[in-house]
């Protein structure tokens, strides 16, 4: 599947989702990496299952995969071990893209524990800014998003554009479901992290997270309590 210029329509981008849609996430990330070369970059939090299995894909078809994660200074201890295992296994070193204020310095300018009283802002600044200064210069980004992570992600394409951040979004395991998530993760022994033992289905900052109870939706655990359900990142 070919792009028809080096700037897609959202037709041109919608035509080759539809095509891949029953493809394995592998066969999607050869035409990613094919089609645009170095101007790409996956994005991992280093806490769901769909980031540990497209690391293990990608790095063992393009080694030299240029992999990012937002390290918001709120990582749990668990998250920076799975970062550092992946150094050791795949031989990449995922940059990490901070904010520009430390936590004293938000809660110096914007009030203490910023999560609590306007997660929006705090995201805002820990992970949309960020994430927009690893995507400058890009041309598509890699996530692991899936749809049936809950109501938000119900219709996301597996190669869509990104109106936010203004680039191809490519979303490899979006029609996969979370049981072939964990096949794959366990027929090929791929690390990941150790909080998904625990009860935690998605993990983002420690402040933010807390395990999930039988019959909750996986994303549950993410500002419990209220209404919000994504950082700014994907919706
Ligand atoms: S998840 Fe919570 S602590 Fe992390 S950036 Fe968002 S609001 Fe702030």
């Amino acid at each position: 599947m070919a792009l028809v210029d080096s700037q897609p329509t959202e037709s041109d981008l919608r035509s080759v989702s539809q095509g891949f849609e029953g493809s394995h996430p592998e066969e999607v990330l050869r035409w990613t990496f094919a089609t645009f070369g170095d101007s790409v970059a996956l994005a991992s939090s280093f806490g769901g299952a769909s980031g540990a299995v497209l690391l293990d894909i990608a790095a063992k078809i393009n080694p030299s995969v240029k992999v990012f994660y937002l390290d918001t200074d709120f990582l749990f201890p668990e998250t920076h071990a799975l970062i550092q295992k992946t150094v050791e296994r795949y031989g990449i070193t995922p940059v990490a893209y901070r904010p520009e204020l430390t936590p004293e310095e938000q809660a110096a300018l914007h009030g203490q524990a910023l999560w609590t009283q306007d997660p929006d802002r705090c995201c805002e600044l820990r992970k949309v800014e960020p994430n927009a200064h690893a995507l400058a210069g890009l041309d598509a980004w890699i996530t692991g998003i899936r749809r049936d992570q809950g109501p938000t992600r119900s219709e996301v394409g597996i190669v869509e554009w990104d109106h936010k951040f203004k680039l191809v979004k490519v979303n490899p395991v979006a029609h996969w479901s979370k049981q072939q998530l964990w096949s794959y993760i366990f027929t090929n022994k791929v690390p990941y992290n150790a909080l998904l033992d625990q009860g935690y289905q998605s993990i983002g900052c420690t402040n933010c997270t807390r395990p999930t109870g039988a019959g909750e939706d996986e994303r549950a655990g993410r500002w419990s309590g209220r209404d919000k359900v994504e950082c700014g990142l994907h919706a």
